[in-house]
């Protein structure tokens, strides 16, 4: 990885550098040439005077004067001087052409730019003119394309390309550093995420690793140091929970046994009284394996809900029925008075365990003289039920964890209410199967209230999101 994406920068730096060389190359060449293009045609535009000129200041044609204008002449261009009658009078080129031309042929191997083949040649006739008239005519004829030929424009030329290469050199050479070490920078975090999940994949949940940035890599880290954390917490829950489910069955089973025992000696009679106590000691168990196997079933998606048509308040009110004597044996308050019909759609068997479960807590962890109330408020298109205590509460720092299965807070207390820490877990996942939602509101010493939002309809619930 790392290599593939310092190749990658690579080859984004040689394709930008790439495209700007001919990019500037191209402007240059167009530029440079339409200047030169351009100096020609002014040099030619000023020649009839000059010569003009250089004739009658001399009052005849004098070579040292006829010598500065050819040197004066672009490089290609050829001009003959000729009579009105058409007779030539002379033939002016620049003598740094000529010269050069002596020097290759000569083979010395210095190319001036000489050695170039003009595919397209313009011609000019231009009248010299003096104060009789024309007395003399000017044939020029010049490269129709402009090229390179004046060694100073020749090596103008070459520094611009020498500092292009240079430049370009440089760039190579820089992007390829800093490529290779933002590719560095960007893989090395996550080599440390690799090796990192590797050690949690080992079951070193312990691992954690720093969060150096805040950008998504910085993310990154920050979700796996939360995962990891999960996991671990989630890993102590595990063997909490396996104590405690040892606990939970150990106790109606030794309470069983005992009682067998006391039977079989003559000790107890088994009598309605003592049975009634091993029935109830054995519906704990029922209890506890069913919670478990529905919880299990849950989280794994599979558990199948049997939607109808529930009468919510009729649920609600068999549910405080079946918990009343409890309720009152404790000597606890209960407020609850059932409203009219509101029919919503869900599985009557699963909402009726949310409910209990939710019931039941607040009678477990409320003391006497304390008061249970169940409040229901139906809206438009979903319903309100809450159930509050004015039990012990639960602690700030236990209260996002609650609906963790296995969770308990407090479990000394918890062991004494005969909890498992399986009864919210289920809550939730009841909750979420109806596309409801949660909330739970408590302040330790002073009690919880626990709200569940429940829609009428699933399916419209399920096209909304
Ligand atoms: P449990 O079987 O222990 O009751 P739950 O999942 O039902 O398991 O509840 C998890 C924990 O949340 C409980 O152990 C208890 O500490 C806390 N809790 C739940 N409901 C209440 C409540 N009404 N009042 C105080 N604490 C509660």
């Amino acid at each position: 990885m790392h290599k593939r994406l310092f190749l990658s920068f690579l080859a984004i730096i040689l394709i930008t550098l790439l495209f700007s060389i001919l990019s500037v190359n191209y402007v240059f060449q167009k530029q440079f040439s339409d200047y030169l293009a351009r100096s020609t045609i002014e040099t030619l535009e000023q020649l009839p005077e000059r010569l003009s000129n250089s004739f009658y200041s001399h009052g005849c044609w004098d070579p040292n004067s006829l010598n500065s204008i050819a040197h004066s002449l672009p490089l290609g261009t050829h001009i003959q001087i000729k009579e009105p009658s058409g007779e030539t009078i002379l033939t002016l080129i620049n003598p740094m052409e000529t010269m050069m031309q002596n020097d290759s042929d000569m083979d010395m191997g210095i190319d001036m730019g000489l050695n170039y083949s003009i595919e397209e040649w313009k011609s000019k006739t231009l009248s010299i003119v003096g104060p009789e008239g024309v007395f003399a005519i000017a044939e020029v004829r010049y490269p129709a394309r402009a090229k390179v030929l004046n060694p100073a424009d020749q090596s103008f030329v070459s520094a611009i390309y020498q500092s292009l290469f240079i430049a370009g050199a440089l760039v190579l050479l820089i992007g390829s550093l800093l490529s290779y070490w933002t590719s560095r920078r960007l893989i090395s975090p996550l080599q440390r995420l690799t090796r990192a999940a590797t050690r949690v994949g080992e079951g070193h949940l312990d691992e954690q690793v720093s969060v150096t940035s805040r950008d998504e890599v910085g993310q990154l880290a920050t979700a796996f140091n939360e995962m990891a954390d999960n996991l671990k917490k989630q890993e102590q829950l595990r063997k909490q929970f396996t104590a405690d489910i040892a606990h939970e069955l150990r106790t109606p089973l030794t309470s069983i046994r005992s009682y067998i025992e006391a039977f079989q000696d003559g000790v107890l009679p088994a009598d309605n009284e003592n049975l009634t106590i091993i029935n109830e000691e054995i519906e704990r168990l029922t209890g506890l394996s069913s919670d478990l196997k529905d919880l299990n079933v849950a989280e794994m998606g599979a558990l199948q809900p049997n939607f109808t048509q529930v009468d919510i308040s009729e649920l609600i009110d068999k549910t405080v029925n079946k918990l009343t004597p409890l309720i009152q044996e404790k000597g606890l308050s209960l407020e609850w008075h059932k409203p009219d019909s509101v029919h919503i759609e869900g599985d009557e068997y699963l909402l009726t365990r949310l409910f209990y479960n939710l019931l039941h807590n607040a009678y477990k962890f409320t003391e006497s003289p304390g008061t249970i109330s169940i409040q229901m408020e139906p809206h438009p298109e979903n319903i309100q039920v809450s159930v509050r205590d004015s039990g012990v509460g639960i602690p700030d720092q236990d209260l996002p964890l609650i609906f963790e299965r296995f969770y308990r807070a407090e479990k000394s207390r918890s062991r004494e209410t005969g909890g498992t820490g399986i009864g919210l877990a289920l809550v939730k996942q009841i909750t979420h199967l109806h596309q409801g939602t949660l909330k739970v509101e408590s302040t330790q010493g002073e009690g919880s209230q626990f709200t569940i939002l429940l829609p009428l309809n699933i399916n419209e619930q399920i096209n909304r999101q």
